[in-house]
C-alpha cells in the first residue's frame, strides 16, 4: 500500500500536488473534465489518513452517486488499510443524511426503524391514496364526460403543464405514464409531490384547492394525504432525508457539535451540482477547526433542473475559505487533461467555448496527436442507428477483444435505450442499462424486498399488500382490500388484523361469517405464518441466510420454476429470476462483510433496506459483476470514463432537448461567474447572474454535451438519424446544432450506414481504413449535413421513402426484416 501511494503521489503534476498537499485549510479545486479532480480528492484522503494528520473516522467524503462512492472506496482500499476505509464516512448527501438520522433517530423525532420511500414506494403510496379518494381510473372514467365539459368552460391545465412548470421533471417522463390528459396516475402524483418538495412548497391548504384545475386539485390533495401517511408510518422519501438531516443538525446543537467535532476533513466531489439544502448541510458540519476540499467544474453543472447551482462554488470560496490570505491561494486550478486524446479534447473545448457564461479554464493534453478523428455518422433512421452501433460494438468486443467495460453508449433520454438494448441483445452483447431498468427494480427482487420490509417491520401495510398473494395463495384482491379496510377502521396494521381475526375465529367460529370467510382467513393466516416464522429466524441468522430461507419458505422458488415449465423462453426467464435472487444473496453477504457490527438479520435489515432504497434512487449500477458494456443517459455518465464512447441520437429536439429549445436563451443581467471570481472578495453572491439557476436550457444542454464528449478516452463515435419513430409516428429530425460546433478538422464524416456497420471499428483499430467516409474535402469549416434534403422535409409516404432511404430498405432485406420494417413504417 505504501508503494501504491508513492506511485500515485509521484505521478501528480504540480497543481495536483499542491491540492493534495494543501494545508489544513479549505480550498476549491476548479478544473475541466478529466483533469484529475476526483483523483486528487482520493489522493488527498489517502495522504491525510496515511500520514496520520487526520484519523480515518474524522474524514467525510461526499460523492454524487453511490456508484462513485463505491469506486472511490475501491481505489482507497488499494491505498489504505481496510479498517481506515471502513471508518471514514463516504457516500452521497442522501446516504450520509440517512446514516446520521439513523444514529440519532430519537433526537430527530423518528422511529428507530424509519424506512426510506423510494420512487416506487412513492407511487405505491399515491396509488393507495387515489384509491381511497375514489380517484382511480375506473371511477374517473365515469366522470370523464362531466370533466370534459368542465374543462371546456375553464382554462384547464393538463397535468403535464403543471408538472413541467413545477420543475424537476426530466426526460419526457410524462409519456411513460400513459394518458396524461385524462387521469392523474400514481406516477404523476409521485412526480408532482417530488417536484413540490424539492422546491420546498408544502401542500396547499384545502381552501386554496379548487382554484387551478381538476388535475392539480387532485394532486394537491394526494400530496397532503401523502405527507400525513408518511409521517404516521415513519417513512421518509429522498427529499425528507435531506430536510430532516439538515433540520437535525440545525435544531439540535449537541448533535451538530458532535459531528462538527468528529469531522476534521470534509471532501466534496462534483461540487458544481450541489444545491441549496446540500450546501446548508455542509455549512452546518463545517467547524472552525475543520477544512473542506470541494472539487468541481462549472462546465459540468447539469442538474440545474434539480436546483443545483454552480454559484455555490463562489459562495463556498467566500464563506468557507476565509482564513486564507489571498483568493488565488484558496483556488487551485488544474489544466492538464489526462483522459482524452487530442481530437476529443479539442472538440469538447470548442463546444463549451460557445457558452458565454462558463469560467474560462484552460485544458491541454500532452498525449500524442496521432489519434483517430471523431466519427460522425448520419443514419437513415433510428433503427439503423441502433443496429449499426450494436454491430460495431459486437465487433469490437468479440473480434477485437476490447473489454466490454471500456465501451459505453450515451444518450440524452432514458427511453432511447430501448432500441439499443434490443439490437445489442440480438447479437448477445452483454450490457447494463444504467438508470434504466435497474436491478432492484426487477420484479422478483422487489418481491423479495417487500418480504424483507415486512419482516423488518410488520406494520408495513404497503409491503403486506404487495406480497400477500405472491406467489399465488388464493388470496384475492378483494380479500386484501377488505382486510385493509378493517385494519384501518381499528387503527392497526394488516398483520395485526390477521392475528385478531385469528383469535376471534378460534373463540367464536360460528360468528365468523361462514365457510368462505373462514377459508379466506385461513389463507391469510398461511401467509402471516410465513412472515412470522421468518421474523423469528431473522433474530438468529444473517441476512443472506434469511433471504435464502425466505425464497424457499414463501414458495417463490417453486413458483418461478413451475411458472416457466414448458416453454423455452419461460425457462430462461425463470433461470434469470433465480439468478437475480442469487445475486441478491451475494449482495447481502457483501453488506454483512462491510457492516461487521451488525450480526443478525434483525439488526441488519433496517440499514440494509435503507441502503437498497438509496441504491434505487438515482442512476445506479446493475449489481452483476460480469463485465458488460454500458448504456446510460449523459446525466448518469458524469465522472465516468471509457476507452470507447458512442453518443447516439444527436438530433434537434432530442439533444438539445425540445424543452430546452423552447426556453429563452437570453442571458441574464447579473455578473457572470467569471467576473465574480476575478474580484471574489468584493462581490455579493446576490449580484450573480441568476440564470445559472433557472435552467437556461440550451446552455445546460451544451454542458451536457460537454460532459458526454469528455467521457471518451480513445475513440468517440457520434451519430444522428434523419428519421425516428416517436410515439408511434415516424418523424424527420434535423441534426443537433452541437454537431456544427465541433471544428471540422476533428471530424470524419460517414454517411453510409451500411458501410459503417460492415467495416466497423475494425478498420480503425487495425489500421485498415477501407471505409473512408467523406471527410470535409469541400473546404467547409463546420459540419453541415451534406444532403439535408429530407431532414427538414415532411415525411414522405412509405413507398417514396424506401426510394430515398436505401439504408432502411437494405436493412429490411438483411435478416430481421419483418420486425425492422414494422418498426420503421
Ligand atoms: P471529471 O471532470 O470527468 O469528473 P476528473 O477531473 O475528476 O474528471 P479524473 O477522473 O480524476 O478526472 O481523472 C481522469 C483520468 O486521468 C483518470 O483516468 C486518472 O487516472 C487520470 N489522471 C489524473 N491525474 C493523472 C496524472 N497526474 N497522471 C496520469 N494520469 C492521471
Ligand atoms: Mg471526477
Amino acid at each position: 500500500r505504501v508503494k501504491a501511494r508513492d506511485a500515485l503521489y509521484a505521478q501528480l503534476n504540480e497543481q495536483q500536488s499542491e491540492a493534495v498537499n494543501y494545508g489544513s485549510k479549505s480550498l476549491l479545486v476548479l478544473a475541466g473534465a478529466g483533469s484529475g479532480k476526483t483523483s486528487v480528492l482520493t489522493a488527498r484522503i489517502a495522504k491525510l489518513i496515511s500520514t496520520g494528520r487526520v484519523p480515518a473516522k474524522a474524514v467525510l467524503a461526499v460523492t454524487f452517486t453511490n456508484k462513485a462512492s463505491q469506486e472511490m472506496q475501491h481505489r482507497l482500499r488499494k491505498l489504505l488499510d481496510a479498517r481506515s476505509v471502513r471508518e471514514m464516512w463516504m457516500g452521497t448527501f442522501h446516504s450520509l443524511c440517512s446514516k446520521m438520522l439513523r444514529e440519532n433517530a430519537e433526537a430527530a423525532g423518528l422511529p428507530k426503524t424509519f424506512a426510506i420511500l423510494d420512487v416506487d414506494g412513492q407511487e405505491a403510496m399515491a396509488r393507495g391514496i387515489l384509491k381511497d379518494f375514489g380517484l382511480t381510473k375506473a371511477s374517473l372514467k365515469e366522470s370523464a364526460k362531466a370533466r370534459a365539459n368542465a374543462a371546456a368552460s375553464r382554462d384547464l391545465l393538463t397535468p403535464a403543464d403543471i408538472l413541467l412548470s413545477a420543475g424537476g421533471i426530466q426526460e419526457n417522463d410524462l409519456e411513460d405514464d400513459g394518458d396524461a390528459n385524462e387521469f392523474v396516475t400514481p406516477g404523476q402524483c409521485a412526480k408532482f409531490i417530488s417536484a413540490r418538495k424539492e422546491a420546498g412548497v408544502p401542500p396547499a391548504p384545502p381552501a386554496v384547492v379548487n382554484t387551478k384545475s381538476m388535475a392539480v386539485d387532485q394532486m394537491e390533495a394526494v400530496y397532503a394525504e401523502y405527507q400525513k401517511r408518511c409521517a404516521a408510518a415513519g417513512l421518509l422519501d429522498f427529499q425528507d432525508l435531506l430536510d430532516r438531516g439538515v433540520r437535525l443538525l440545525r435544531d439540535v446543537p449537541d448533535i451538530r457539535q458532535k459531528y462538527q467535532d468528529k469531522f476534521e476533513a470534509i471532501l466534496v466531489d462534483e461540487f458544481q451540482d450541489t444545491n441549496k439544502i446540500q450546501y446548508e448541510f455542509l455549512q452546518l458540519l463545517k467547524s472552525r477547526k475543520s477544512h473542506v476540499m470541494a472539487v468541481g467544474d462549472d462546465s459540468q453543472s447539469i442538474y440545474a433542473f434539480r436546483g443545483a447551482d454552480p454559484r455555490k462554488m463562489f459562495q463556498f470560496v467566500q464563506e468557507m475559505t476565509t482564513d486564507a490570505e489571498a483568493p488565488e491561494g484558496r483556488i487551485v486550478k488544474l489544466e492538464q487533461n489526462y483522459r482524452s486524446l487530442p481530437h476529443i479534447l479539442e472538440a469538447a473545448n470548442a463546444i463549451i467555448a460557445r457558452n458565454p457564461k462558463q469560467l474560462k479554464k484552460t485544458l491541454f493534453t500532452s498525449r500524442p496527436d496521432g489519434n483517430e478523428k471523431i466519427d460522425l455518422i448520419t443514419f437513415g433512421n433510428g433503427m439503423f442507428e441502433a443496429s449499426s452501433i450494436a454491430r460495431s460494438i459486437h465487433h469490437m468486443v468479440k473480434v477485437l477483444k476490447v473489454p466490454p467495460s471500456e465501451v459505453a453508449v450515451l444518450y440524452r433520454t432514458n427511453q432511447q435505450s430501448r432500441l439499443l438494448e434490443q439490437e445489442l441483445n440480438k447479437l448477445g452483447v452483454p450490457l447494463t442499462v444504467y438508470g434504466g431498468f435497474r436491478f432492484y427494480e426487477r420484479q422478483e427482487i422487489k418481491v423479495v424486498m417487500a418480504y424483507l420490509d415486512l419482516i423488518c417491520d410488520m406494520t408495513r401495510d404497503l409491503s403486506f399488500a404487495r406480497v400477500a398473494n405472491v406467489p399465488p395463495r388464493g388470496i384475492g384482491e378483494r380479500t386484501i382490500e377488505e382486510l385493509r379496510q378493517r385494519a384501518k377502521a381499528k387503527g392497526i396494521s394488516m398483520m395485526e388484523m390477521v392475528g385478531e381475526q385469528s383469535v376471534f375465529l378460534e373463540s367464536n367460529p360460528k360468528a365468523f361469517g361462514g365457510a368462505s370467510a373462514i377459508k379466506k382467513q385461513r389463507l391469510l393466516e398461511g401467509f402471516s405464518d410465513v412472515v412470522l416464522n421468518l421474523a423469528d429466524m431473522a433474530a438468529e441468522v444473517p441476512l443472506s441466510k434469511l433471504i435464502e430461507r425466505l425464497v424457499e419458505a414463501s414458495g417463490l422458488d417453486v413458483h418461478y420454476k413451475s411458472e416457466s415449465a414448458g416453454s423455452k423462453a419461460g425457462e430462461a426467464e425463470a433461470e434469470e429470476r433465480l439468478k437475480n435472487i442469487a445475486e441478491l444473496v451475494s449482495a447481502a453477504r457483501q453488506f454483512e462483510v462491510e457492516n461487521p457490527q451488525l450480526t443478525s438479520a434483525a439488526d441488519q435489515l433496517p440499514d440494509y433496506l435503507a441502503y437498497v432504497a438509496l441504491m434505487t434512487s438515482t442512476s445506479e449500477a446493475d449489481m452483476s459483476k460480469k463485465p458488460t458494456i454500458s448504456l446510460m443517459t449523459v446525466h448518469s455518465s458524469k465522472g465516468l470514463e471509457f476507452d470507447h464512447v458512442f453518443i447516439a441520437g444527436l438530433e434537434e429536439m432530442t439533444f438539445p432537448h425540445s424543452r430546452a429549445i423552447a426556453e429563452d436563451e437570453e442571458n441574464g443581467n447579473g455578473k457572470s461567474l467569471e467576473e465574480a471570481f476575478e474580484d471574489i472578495d468584493n462581490v455579493d453572491a446576490e449580484d450573480l447572474d441568476a440564470d445559472f439557476q433557472d435552467g437556461d436550457g440550451l446552455q445546460e444542454e451544451r454542458r451536457l454535451m460537454y460532459v458526454a464528449v469528455t467521457r471518451a478516452r480513445k475513440t468517440l463515435t457520434i451519430s444522428h438519424a434523419q428519421e425516428r419513430m416517436l410515439n408511434g409516428e415516424t418523424k424527420a429530425f434535423e441534426p443537433s446544432r452541437f454537431l456544427q460546433e465541433i471544428p471540422a478538422n476533428r471530424l470524419r464524416l460517414i454517411n453510409d450506414a451500411e458501410q459503417f456497420a460492415k467495416a466497423s471499428r475494425a478498420g480503425r483499430d487495425t489500421g485498415n481504413r477501407e471505409y473512408g467516409g467523406d471527410a470535409f474535402d469541400d473546404g467547409r469549416s463546420e459540419y453541415r449535413p451534406k444532403a439535408p434534403a429530407r431532414s427538414s422535409a415532411p415525411v414522405a409516404p412509405a413507398a417514396a421513402r424506401s426510394q430515398t432511404a436505401p439504408a432502411t430498405r437494405r436493412m429490411a432485406i438483411i435478416g430481421t426484416a419483418g420486425r425492422d420494417k414494422a418498426h420503421e413504417m
